[in-house]
């Protein structure tokens, strides 16, 4: 399995497209919008707060409650909640310490206590399942099978993996989300915002459409900016860019809860897309996400949609990814043509 050969470089993640020397992707944007937002979190699945965490699996009582509120105040706001098939993760760093630092052995094993599989399964939690169908303007994009892997870095799932063993994981993921009979977007954030050649691939001939493998909320924003800190390197900071030779649409989240909002506004102005990244758990174990829905975090947004709102009125597109990516990917001639190689 190991020496499966690498997709040939056809499949490259990149292309020219990504490039700061390229001017910004045409056509994504719909008639009369000068801008976008967008707003997705992380991590959600059917934990509760008995569990080692809360997930999403108090419903309105829980974290998602935050979502409900700011989705009641902004009529206009939608929501990608990115949901994982079967969560296992407890702790997101290492936990046995003195394996953790036995080279080799440390890249074959876990090296933190982890939840038996199947018990965070979507399907054996329909309750949660009913309850995200019923949050008007959300939808639910993908977030790994497990969200653990072997080594130093347990969130990281997909990273090292084979093409088959990536075919598989999705696999799997999309017949655990059918079983729950939860609907969703064509869309992956992998775990780690890691995305290798052998993910993409599989990604593609999995029917998925979209991946936000990219994190940036130091750069300076420019229509010619890359991104260049979590994940993917070299993409568009503000700009949906096709990736894989047009086979993938890529977003990169580029404003969090300690962003300043001068950095939401030279987004707007610059024609961009303010694709806004949240996680549902705050506090991990101890470890705590500057991210994390809290009441500080919810309230900022709330302010800074109002600002928005007042601002830029209907010249602004509150979207979602999803439908972003079918705007952008099921109309060839008017966005992957004009801004893809192939
Ligand atoms: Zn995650």
């Amino acid at each position: 399995m190991r020496n499966e050969a690498r997709p040939d470089a056809e499949h490259q993640i990149m292309s020219t497209d990504c490039l700061p020397t390229q001017s910004p992707p045409v056509g994504w944007l719909p008639p009369g919008k000068a801008a976008a937002v967008c707003f997705s979190i992380d991590d959600v699945h059917p934990g509760k707060s008995t569990d080692a965490y809360e997930a999403g699996g108090d419903l309105d009582r829980g974290q998602l409650r935050h979502v409900e509120w700011l989705l009641d105040r902004h009529p206009a706001l939608r929501v990608t909640l990115f949901v994982c098939a079967d969560w296992r993760e407890i702790s997101p760093v290492p936990t046995r310490k003195t394996l953790a630092r036995i080279p080799y052995l440390r890249d074959r094993i876990l090296l933190a206590k982890t939840l038996p599989t199947g018990t965070m399964r979507l399907s054996r939690h329909l309750e949660f399942v009913r309850y995200l169908k019923t949050l008007d303007r959300a939808e639910i994009g993908l977030h790994g099978l497990h969200h653990v892997n072997f080594g130093l870095h347990p969130s990281v799932e997909f990273r090292d993996k084979t093409l088959a063993e990536c075919n598989h994981a999705l696999q799997e993921i999309l017949s655990i989300f059918d079983e729950a009979e939860l609907s969703y977007v064509r869309g992956m954030n992998p775990p780690g915002w890691d995305l290798s050649d052998e993910l993409a691939q599989a990604m593609f001939q999995a029917g998925l459409k979209f991946v936000i493998s990219a994190r940036d909320i130091i750069t300076p924003i420019s229509k010619f900016a890359v991104t260049n800190m979590s994940g993917l390197r070299g993409a568009s900071l503000i700009y949906p860019t096709p990736i894989l030779g047009g086979r993938l649409l890529h977003f990169t989240s580029n404003f969090q809860a300690t962003s300043e909002i001068d950095r939401a506004w030279n987004i707007i102005e610059q024609g961009g897309l303010l694709a806004i990244k949240a996680h549902i758990v705050k506090n991990a174990v101890g470890h705590v996400a500057l991210d994390g829905l809290d009441l500080l975090y919810r309230n900022y947004l709330d302010a800074l949609f109002a600002m928005l709102e007042d601002t830029y009125g209907d010249s602004l597109w509150w979207t979602s990814m999803g439908e972003i990516s079918d705007r952008c990917m099921n109309s060839p001639k008017s966005f992957k043509a004009a801004n893809s190689e192939t």
